[in-house]
């Protein structure tokens, strides 16, 4: 990040006047934009979110960056103070995200609003607390170098914005969206994004963005896509155009756009000519209406194009948007076409194990250990991703640890090829195998719908399913949900369809049987679709009774049930384990042999 640190100062009147004027708090998330944006200008490498109630509740960024110094707070709060810019003319040559000097005094004015701060020159930081936009406290503190900001109850006094807010799960989107294209656009800095006290997600800040795009789109879509890099710029007029990223492949594609994301210069855009241009790529490679994934760096010379269009300055003009638009797409029909595959690439945090269930490397690692018992506090930390990680931020700027809510179990062997025999630190368990797994699988289908809006799919040669007229009446009915986890279904004469592909996690099976079991449960008129259509297909990919499986399958489906929110039941509310403590097996034993 190239800083432009000086002092803060109140920008001249005539400089006011360039700036493009508006709104910058419209929502929850355009105040995570500013204040991440704040701490990547000042070169943080660790930046944490905290959202809670979708940000309106709570809204708090911690970065290790350079801080403020002491006497410059409150003017870091003052209306069009800024460090980052001084005439009109710096306006062409803008190195960092903000400039402006509006986002911390229009947060502050609508919220109650905290800021500490230690700068990493001084021995003594400073916290500044504005409630609504009056300053209620002002003190020296004690704090690590950087920047917390807190902003909490955001537009409490002005209830006619409250009233407009949109739902708290579209912020959340919102959010965990803004996170992810900003760990895209800095993949050396390292986000960690917390929501109600749940980490939702991490970049490892490797510097590398394939690292970042694996985690934000899941190892089961990333295998999908392919490498685009112009290495020879290509000359627009006026400059060179690089062109870096991934794109899918064209057997991967969407009902929408909403995963095209492109950045300009580092900062994520929406264009829709842009977006145009990389469809425009895949033209006559996807169907008609279905749209590709593609994550895209572009660069241009910084004269080439002018950010300062909107305060929320998602978009962006250039000098000669055809020489863009020409690079994009060529970049990416090469990359279609060269099909140079991203998971060739050694993302080493990711594996597979061999039921195409994919773990954090971390997770595997720890499942290759022996695990020691009894001694807990000695055992590894399962239920939080990366606190072996050496570079961790510390505590106190990371989530409070959540309680286990299954113990550590060592596998000590199967019975009957159903049920896996396990000794904990508080006896014996044994745990029905298929509960179990059904589980874990409903679990990982759930996250990945919530990620995607849509389960990975893979494509069948045109297969055809012959149906009743009651079934196709009820497929007719659900189509379009039944495509959003999978089953892309096509009419085909009568009552007959072509099934053009199934949920990935159920290609071993046959598609047709599949299909009538979830129609079945289908034409039972559940009050939750979605729901019953997760657990259907769980139920049908799960490890079944009279499977024998070995230790480290047993191991890893353990491990995976700990994970789960809730792992004392199936998804139908099935027992998915027995527990005994060595107590009552003494009892047992001694009743037995009274
Ligand atoms: P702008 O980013 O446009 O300058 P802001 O109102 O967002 O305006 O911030 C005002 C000033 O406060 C910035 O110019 C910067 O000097 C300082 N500042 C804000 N956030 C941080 C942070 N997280 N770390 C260090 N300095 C910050
Ligand atoms: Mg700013």
């Amino acid at each position: 990040m190239c800083n432009f640190m000086g002092r803060i100062a109140v920008l001249a009147d005539d400089v006011i006047s360039q700036i493009a004027a508006g709104e910058v708090v419209e929502r929850p998330a355009s105040v995570a934009k500013e204040l991440i944006e704040n701490a990547l200008d000042a070169g943080a490498k660790n930046i944490h979110i905290e959202a809670v109630n979708g940000g309106q509740k709570t809204l708090r960024i911690s970065d290790d960056g350079s801080g403020i110094l002491t006497d410059e707070v409150p003017l870091a709060v003052t209306r069009h103070a800024t460090s980052k810019l001084r005439s009109a003319d710096d306006l062409q040559t803008i190195h960092t995200l903000g400039f402006r000097g509006e986002a911390l005094s229009s947060i502050a004015a609508v919220s109650q609003f905290s800021l500490e701060t230690r700068h990493r020159d001084e021995e003594i930081g400073m916290q500044i607390r504005i409630d609504g936009g009056k300053i209620v406290a002002n003190k020296p503190i004690g704090a690590p170098a950087g920047t917390v900001i807190s902003v909490n109850n955001l537009f409490y006094n002005v209830p006619a914005r409250l009233k407009f807010l949109k739902s708290e799960n579209t912020e959340k989107r919102q959010i965990t969206n803004i996170v992810q294209n900003y760990a895209m656009a800095y993949p050396s800095v390292r986000f960690v994004l917390s929501q109600d006290g749940r980490e939702q997600f991490r970049s490892p800040g490797s510097g590398q963005l394939g690292d970042v795009v694996v985690k934000v789109l899941g190892l089961d879509y990333f295998k999908e896509m392919l490498e685009v890099g112009s290495n020879d710029p290509i000359r627009g007029v006026g400059g060179e155009v690089s062109v870096e990223g991934f794109v899918s492949q064209p057997s991967l594609h969407r009902k929408d756009r909403t995963r095209i994301t492109l950045f300009v210069n580092g900062r994520a855009v929406q264009d829709s000519g842009l977006t145009y241009a990389v469809t425009q790529a895949y033209h006559t490679l996807i169907e008609k209406g279905r749209n590709p994934y593609a994550v895209l760096m572009i660069t241009v010379p910084p004269d080439f194009v002018d950010v300062n269009v909107h305060p929320t300055k998602a978009e962006v003009r250039f000098q000669d948007t055809s020489a863009v638009f020409s690079a994009v797409q060529r970049a990416v029909r090469q990359g279609v076409l060269g099909y140079k595959q991203a998971s060739r690439h050694d993302y080493g945090q990711f594996r597979q194990d061999d039921k195409g269930w994919s773990l954090p490397y971390d997770r595997q690692r720890q499942m290759d250990m022996e695990l020691p018992l009894n001694d807990s506090d000695a055992l590894p930390r399962v239920n939080s991703y990366g606190t072996n990680d050496p570079t961790a931020i510390p505590d106190g700027l990371g989530r409070p640890e959540k309680p286990r809510t299954l113990p550590l179990l060592r596998v000590v062997g199967q019975v009957g090829a159903s049920y896996i025999v396990a000794e904990g630190p508080a006896g014996m368990y044994l745990i029905d195998q298929n509960a179990a797994h059904t589980r874990v699988v409903y679990q990982e289908l759930k996250d990945l719908y919530h990620q995607q809006d849509e389960l990975p799919h893979h494509q069948l040669d045109s297969q055809t399913i012959d149906l009743s007229v009651h079934d196709s009446q009820i497929l007719e009915k659900h189509l379009e949900i039944l495509e959003t986890v999978g089953f892309n279904l096509e009419p085909f004469g009568s009552n007959t369809y072509l099934i053009r592909s199934v949920p990935t996690s159920l290609v071993s099976g046959d598609a047709n049987t599949h299909l009538w079991q979830i129609l079945e449960r289908l034409a039972e008129k559940p009050k939750d679709i979605l729901e019953t259509l997760l657990i259907c297909i769980a139920e049908r990919s799960a490890i079944k009774s009279g499977q024998i499986l070995n230790t480290d399958d047993m191991r890893s489906l353990i491990q995976k049930l700990e994970r789960c929110p809730d792992p004392h039941n199936s998804p139908t509310g099935q027992s998915t384990f027995i527990h005994m403590s060595a107590q009552e097996l003494e009892r047992e034993f001694t009743r037995s042999n009274r």
